[in-house]
């Protein structure tokens, strides 16, 4: 089995998203850690947090993904970019801790001119300083479409950033199917053969979590919309496919869908239904 839900709200404090899950019928779910575009973050509440964590439990949920700013970029060519995307890091990875045993997964970010070779070395510059034995978060580096001077559109870019990390046992994978599908890998007709493409690049013991998109756009486009389960050039039978795969059985897989509550509410049930048949 695969643990299903999506991204959330956190509006409402931290057990309010476990109970609105619940509700939708899943079993996992994401939710930005900061306003997405402003980067603003409200204070966490410990008890609210502790709640959380006893809903999940009590309800067998599977790992939580908190979601990193879009607007945290950790290579950016401008220095104060870079400084406000480690203090956000920094300060994303302590709150965090009130969540012990989750992941947290970000963009790895545009290299804005600076070129892949340095962005990437950006990056593992900012994580060997952030990532500490004592964490109790895994760190995931999302997959991505490719737009623009994003990092990360090929596996062997994101291998790059690992190989470079010392604290290596905290970080892992987001594996986004509209992202690697808008960056050129054939998830329709050959998705054993990008499985074994990353697990000849990065290792599928890296892989970590699914963000589970149909995409607005064809393969190689490198455009990044993502579209509802089925609506898209994906389509239903390879969404399926993906959410049946005996080498990403147990991992927690995140809508980020282009829905609102009725129709996360569908699709969660659909997957579930994919499982019980
Ligand atoms: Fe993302
Ligand atoms: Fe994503
Ligand atoms: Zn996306």
């Amino acid at each position: 089995m695969i643990y299903i839900g999506c991204h959330l709200s956190v509006t409402n404090g931290y057990l309010a998203m476990g109970e609105t899950m619940s509700r939708f019928g899943g079993n996992t779910f994401a939710w930005f850690t900061r306003n997405p575009r402003g980067g603003k973050t409200r204070p966490v509440v410990p008890e609210d947090a502790e709640a959380l964590r006893r809903h999940l439990e009590k309800n067998a949920f599977g790992p939580l993904v908190a979601h990193g700013s879009y607007t945290m970029n950790l290579c950016s060519a401008k220095e104060e970019t870079r400084a406000n995307a480690m203090d956000m890091l920094r300060q994303d990875l302590q709150r965090m801790e009130l969540l012990p045993g989750n992941l947290y997964n970000f963009h790895p970010g545009s290299h804005t001119g600076l070129g892949s070779e340095a962005g990437i070395e950006w990056i593992a510059k900012a994580l060997n300083e952030l990532l500490t034995p004592k964490l109790h978060t895994t760190v995931l580096l999302e997959t991505m479409a490719g737009k623009g001077s994003e990092i990360g559109g090929t596996f062997e870019e994101l291998r790059e950033i690992i190989d470079r990390v010392i604290c290596r046992d905290h970080l892992g994978i987001c594996f986004d199917t509209c992202h690697t599908w808008d960056a050129g890998y054939d998830l329709v007709k050959d998705f054993d053969g990008v499985l074994q493409h990353f697990d000849d690049v990065i290792g599928l013991h890296r892989l970590k979590a699914v963000h589970f998109n149909d995409s607005k756009n064809d393969c190689g486009s490198h455009k990044d919309r993502h579209e509802k389960l089925g609506r898209g050039f994906l389509g239903m039978e390879a969404m399926k496919r993906i959410a049946l795969h005996p080498a990403l059985q147990g991992l927690p897989f995140i809508l980020e869908t282009p829905n609102e509550e009725e129709g996360y509410i569908k699709e969660i049930e659909t997957v579930q239904n994919w499982m019980n048949h």
